[in-house]
């Protein structure tokens, strides 16, 4: 069978596998935003080894950035024409890292990485340098046995980690062409333990400020004042039973499946006690189900907003804080998704279930462009923290399910 071949070969390539994984990630590739000099060293390793495979197109989508010392940020796409060329399977990883943090909290240099009874450690061996390893491996192995059935995208990229600006963001922006609907694109930088997490949603981002005005004066004569304190509580309690009322639909991708409305923040207001306060500010954190208009959350604020203004003759104004829309979710029938999870199932023989997250990945950036984009791996969950580190047996195995897509 096809697929047994080329996973002997992955295996064969294990050792080579690790060996490479050290090796870039002995290459600190830190942003401006965290004091780094940037991806390019790094990238140049990794380009080579993309480009001794031969691609049939290869495309460097550079981000300028005056603040490193090279002046850009490096992106590379690499494609590999298979035999049916209407569509391209994408993986798309990126090749910079968080700085190690506290050092004595590491066991050994963060960029000498350390082999150690099947596990590598060091700072971005699994965010992200077991997802570049992984795919790029895994298309050589498929290479060099029994070639690509479709055809076959690695898009190496910059920037992830400080929000995409000068990575996707900057290739989306610039070539809107190169990605198209009816491809396949997985993005392997989440994910859990078990590998059954296809992470296809994400909610929207809602933070709003309530802002309460009244009139201040001596706490002996309520009679003279508006009390905002006592307006902006009942605001409070009135928002935490018509919001969750309002919104109650349920999507059971979603831990938690609901959307959620979090009154989070209260600023001070008088300092003295016996002062009625004339002035409340305080915010509400709010995580909406895709399927939901952000709009519509807004609409119902505003009209228990008015209720509370007349009550208490006080004024209320909700402004939107922040707002991160995220697109509809990557439906869970997509190309992408099934073939995805056909693939874990032969590889680890779990069946993986579409999911959501409450926070936001550089998958979004391609739901934003209207393409189905799926987050998946296998991993340790280590991202970011002192001894980061990755399974050789996840690395080969992702590498695996990676190839069988391939073909
Ligand atoms: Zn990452």
């Amino acid at each position: 069978m096809a697929f047994q071949q080329v996973a002997r070969r992955i295996d064969e390539l294990a050792d080579e596998c690790v060996n490479f994984l050290v090796r870039i990630c002995s290459i600190p590739a830190i942003g401006p935003e965290s004091q780094g000099t940037g991806e390019m060293e790094k990238y140049r390793v990794i380009r080579d080894a993309v480009l001794t495979m031969a691609p049939d197109l290869v495309q460097e989508i550079h981000a300028p950035d005056d603040r490193v010392p090279d002046g850009t940020r490096p992106n590379l796409l690499a494609i590999f024409n298979g035999k049916e060329t209407s569509r391209t399977f994408w993986i798309l990883s990126h090749i910079d890292v968080v700085p190690p943090g506290e050092r004595s909290l590491w066991d050994h240099d963060p960029f000498e990485p350390k082999i150690h009874e099947g596990f590598v450690s060091g700072r971005g061996v699994e965010d992200n340098g077991q997802a570049v390893v992984a795919s790029i491996f895994a298309a050589r192995a498929v290479r060099e046995t029994v070639g690509f059935g479709l055809n076959v995208g690695l898009a190496l990229v910059s920037d992830e980690e400080s929000g995409s600006k000068f990575g996707l963001d900057h290739i989306l922006k610039t070539r809107p062409d190169i990605f198209r609907p009816e491809d396949l694109i997985v993005v392997p930088d989440a994910g859990n333990k078990d590998g059954d997490h296809i992470e296809v949603a994400e909610k929207h981002l809602l933070h709003i400020r309530f802002r309460v005005k009244g009139i201040q004066g001596h706490a002996s004569r309520p009679d003279l004042t508006r009390n905002t304190l006592r307006a902006a509580s009942y605001l409070i309690v009135e928002l935490d039973r018509a919001l969750p009322a309002a919104f109650a639909e349920a999507n059971p991708f979603f831990n938690p499946p609901v959307s959620t409305f979090e009154p989070t923040r209260k600023d001070a207001n008088v300092p003295n006690v016996n002062t009625i306060p004339g002035e409340d500010v305080f915010f509400f954190d709010c995580r909406i189900l895709p399927e939901v208009q952000v709009s519509r959350v807004i609409g119902e604020m505003q009209s228990v907003s008015r209720a509370i203004e007349e009550k208490f003759g006080v004024q209320v104004s909700a402004e939107e804080y922040l707002r991160s829309e995220s697109s509809a979710a990557t439906p869970s029938d997509s190309p992408v998704v099934v073939a995805l999870a056909q693939a874990v199932q032969e590889v680890y023989g779990v069946q993986a279930r579409p999911t959501g997250i409450g926070g936001q990945t550089v998958a979004t950036f391609f739901r934003k462009n209207g393409l189905p984009a799926a987050v998946w791996e296998k991993i340790l969950n280590t991202a970011h923290a002192p001894n980061e580190r990755i399974s050789v047996e996840n690395l080969v195995g992702n590498a695996k399910v990676f190839a069988k897509m391939m073909i």
